[in-house]
This record gives structure tokens, sequence and C-alpha cells, in this order.
């Protein structure tokens, strides 16, 4: 446990979706429109159904423990945690409690501190009950089975993050790696944490089942305040578990929690105990794909990226992937700072999802040796990479039916310039009284006339000539 009983001590209990195309314990289908389509008696909890454990969850979630560094155990079982609520028709949910898949495990937040991982287990997600707008919410609610059973694993740290941002970076990291993994799809996976805290070492708090990285961080910091609150009047933080509220941005209590020995664990004896060898184990951890930090370290060290560069693009699966596409056929360090920059600011200002753009590294690849050649713009290129991803026309036409390949001669922007200088004759005596903002406001006039097919730099030594020459 931290010692640090002078400040805010926060740990998380993260569920994530694995991405697996079928059910945990049954073959439904994970990915379901209809509600109730994609279901069978296992995954309903009829009687005298019996699960069986889905391969490839069980490869998702021990991938998972070794890239978090845990400790792999090499037996372990499935428990049944009893419990009574309508998303759970079988009044047990199949866990894992006295030995899970990993134990003792760390993630690196991007500022170098290390957070313990307590334990990593698999699990089945309950049902989702739906309240449904426009009825009488209170009445009554319906249930969707077609998420249970879907594959979850928990990730467990101990209470070492000190911060809300701390818990975002974690989860940054966290979900870095899942995509790396390649079992997690922020798209279509659901990614929850019941968030522990407390501060000053008083009674923890557990928000539950809050969602998303976003919610997460917005949870915490309404908690902490809340909690530092009550104590700067002299009131006492009761322990107990409470929900977040996304729309008041507020946590309010819920019920009790049962404690762990409310739900009498049992052994889930339709399940058998699985074994792994040491060499098993070894052969796993020598099999996990690079990972970020990995992959940012070779970036540094093959096309001589800062830190922060490499970082930016190593901590996106898809960016990095598309990156080293793009460095085979071009100038590395003109493409980094392109993707990290140009790219990005239009992915982050139109909110785009990367993943789901699916961008051909050729096209990117193609506008960039034009660029390097100086037959655009910095600007045509700008113009290229927003058409491309926002509306998905490839670069080169862009470029080829707006005509916008630098194909003026000297006297073509020779005589823009004078055009422009003519028209503007107010500006022009400005910026002869030295008024900057006149230069710029012609620069930007010529710019215009010559659909940016010039570079600004040359067009402003071409005015400063003309008017000191006039
Ligand atoms: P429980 O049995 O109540 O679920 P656990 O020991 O399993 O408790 O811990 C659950 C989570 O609570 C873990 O993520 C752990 O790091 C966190 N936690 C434990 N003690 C504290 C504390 N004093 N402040 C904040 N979080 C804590
Ligand atoms: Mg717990
Ligand atoms: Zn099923």
């Amino acid at each position: 446990m931290s010692k640090e009983k002078d400040g805010v001590m926060i740990g998380l209990e993260c569920h994530v979706q694995l991405n697996t195309e079928t059910k945990l314990f049954c073959g439904c289908r994970t990915q379901a429109e209809e509600p109730n389509s994609a279901c069978c008696p296992v995954c309903l909890g009829h009687p005298g159904s019996k699960p069986v454990l889905n391969a490839k969850a069980l490869d998702y979630a021990l991938k998972v423990a070794a890239a978090l560094h845990c400790e792999i155990n090499k037996e372990f079982f499935f428990s049944r945690k009893t419990y009574f609520y309508p998303d759970m028709s079988k009044n047990f949910q199949i866990t894992q409690y006295e030995i899970p898949i990993g134990l003792e495990g760390q993630v690196v937040l991007s500022t170098g501190k290390k957070i313990r991982i307590t334990r990593v287990h698999l699990e089945e997600d309950p049902a989702a009950l739906v309240h449904e707008a426009g009825m009488a919410a209170s009445n009554f609610c319906l249930v969707d089975y077609n998420r249970s059973g879907i594959p979850l694993v928990e990730i467990v740290t101990e209470p070492d993050l000190s911060s809300p941002q701390e818990a975002r970076d974690f989860l940054d990291q966290l979900t870095t790696i899942l995509s790396y993994l390649k079992v997690y799809s922020a798209t279509t996976g659901t990614l929850k944490a019941d968030c522990n805290v407390s501060v000053y070492g008083n009674s923890r708090v557990e928000v539950k089942n809050v969602t998303g990285k976003k919610g997460v961080e917005k949870a915490l910091s309404f908690e902490v305040a809340r909690q530092k609150n009550l104590l700067l009047n002299d009131k006492k933080i009761v322990r107990g578990t409470r929900a977040f509220d996304e729309k008041t941005m507020t946590t309010k209590a819920t019920r009790t929690k049962e404690t762990e020995d409310d739900y009498g664990y049992i052994v889930e004896s339709d399940l058998t105990t699985i074994h792994f060898s040491k060499e098993e184990i070894k052969k796993m951890r020598e099999n996990l794909p690079e990972l970020h930090a990995a992959k940012a370290k070779r970036f540094i060290k093959d096309f001589s990226l800062d830190e922060y560069t490499a970082n930016v693009l190593a901590n996106n699966f898809t960016l990095g992937n598309l990156f080293e596409e793009i460095a085979k056929e071009t100038e590395p360090k003109m493409a980094a700072k392109f993707l990290t920059r140009e790219l990005m600011a239009v992915v982050n200002r139109s909110d785009l999802d990367l993943d789901s753009l699916q961008l051909n590294p050729e096209e990117i690849s193609s506008l960039l040796r034009i660029l390097s050649s100086q037959r655009i713009t910095e600007k045509v290129a700008k113009e290229a990479i927003i058409a491309y991803l926002t509306k998905g026309t490839k670069p080169m036409q862009f470029i080829e039916k707006g005509g916008l390949a630098k194909d003026l001669t000297e006297a073509d922007i020779e005589k823009a310039v004078e055009k422009v200088l003519s028209e503007n004759r107010q500006a022009v005596a400005d910026l002869k009284r030295g008024k900057q903002k006149s230069l710029n406001f012609l620069v930007g006039k010529v710019m215009k006339l010559t659909r940016a097919k010039v570079e600004p730099r040359i067009v402003q030594d071409l005015i400063y000539k003309k008017i000191k020459g006039g």
C-alpha cells in the first residue's frame, strides 16, 4: 500500500471488453443490433445449460496479463459470484476469484511513474438493463441479453494513482497496450471502471461502473472535490458506494455494497481448471508484439525523431503503423512532422476516428513527395489532407482537379502581385508607413488570386521589392 497519507489515493477496477467475435461461454455473436437477437440457453442462464470456454478470449486475457508484466498462474479456474439482479438471469456471474490469470503487474505512466497492477482476470458481462426514454421509466425496465456473456478482462490496480489526471493517463496507457495487442477496439468495445478514492487517509468511497476514460476523469474530479469539501467542513467521509451521473456531473450514494463474503463464491464446476507449463508461459511472453514504449524508442533510434514526436506516433497504434509505411517512401522526419501536426490536427478538430478512416499510406506518401519536391505549397498540402480525411478525396486528384500544382511562371507571379498592389493602394501606403498587418493582408490577396500556388515567402519578397522600387 502507498504510504501517501497526505494526498489523494485512487485505485481502479477496470472492465474492458475483449474484441472476440463470440461470447465467453457460448457461440453467440458479440456484435448484434436487434435487442435479444444474439442469445442462447447458456447466456440466458437456462437450467441445465453448460458453459464452454472461448479459447480466443482466454488467449487475449493471457496476452493482457503478460503485457502488464503480471505473474501468470500456472493453474487457475473460474468461480460463481452469486447475487440476485435482473441483469443476471442465472443468479451468478462466472468470474475468477481465488486464483486469477495474472497477479502483481505494472503499467508505466507517460511521466515514468509505475502503477502496480493487483490482478488480471477474465469474467462475463451481465445483461444490459434498458430504461426506455418516454415510457414511465420508474414503472418498468427492459433487459437486453445480447450483452450477457460478453468477455471482459478485469484489471485491478493498487491505490497508486494520486490524481484524476493520473487515472486518465493510466487508462490511456492501458488502452494503447490493449490496441497493440489487438484485443480491444475503442469503437465497438466498452471500457468501464469502478473508481475507488480516498483523501488524506480517510475512508474510501467507490464510484461504481463509470463509462469511458473521460467519464472516469470527470467522476474522480467531482468525487475528490466532494471529499475534500466534506473534510473542510469538519464532516466525516462515510465509506460506501456511489454512482456517477454524467448529466449533472455529480456522484450520489447508492445501495450499500455487498462485502466479498456476501457473494458466497463457489468453484464453477462446469468448467475445468486450466493448466500451463512454465515453458508455455515463457513462450507467451516471448510472442508478445512490440508495445508502444519499445516502438517509440525504435522511432527515435531509426529515424532520429525527437522524443515527443516519437511518443505521439507510437501512442496511437494506427498512427504509428501509418507512419512506418509512409517513412519507407518519404523523408521520415518530414513525414513524422506532417502526420503529428497536420494530419492529427484534422483528426482532432473534426473528431474523426483514425481507425475507421482506413487511410491508404500510398496516398499520403505521394502527397508528401510532391510537397518536398516543392511542386505544391504547404497550404495546398494542408487542404489536400483535409479533403482526404473529411471527404475521402484522394490527395493527387484534389491537386490535379483544382489545378493546384505550382505551374506559375515568375512572370505570372509578378503580374498577380502588381495587380493586387494596384488594387489596394491604401494597404500599400500603410505598409510603407510600417504597418505590418497590411503586408499579411496583401500576401493573403495574392495567395487567393494565385490559388495558393506560390509560397507566401516569395510573395512577401516580391511585394517589398516592388514597394521599394516604386
Ligand atoms: P474491495 O474488496 O472493497 O473491492 P479491494 O481490496 O479489492 O477492495 O480493492 C478494490 C480497489 O480499491 C483496488 O483498486 C484498490 O487499489 C482500491 N483501494 C484500496 N484501498 C484504497 C484506498 N485507501 N483509497 C483508494 N483506493 C483504494
Ligand atoms: Mg473488489
Ligand atoms: Zn449464447
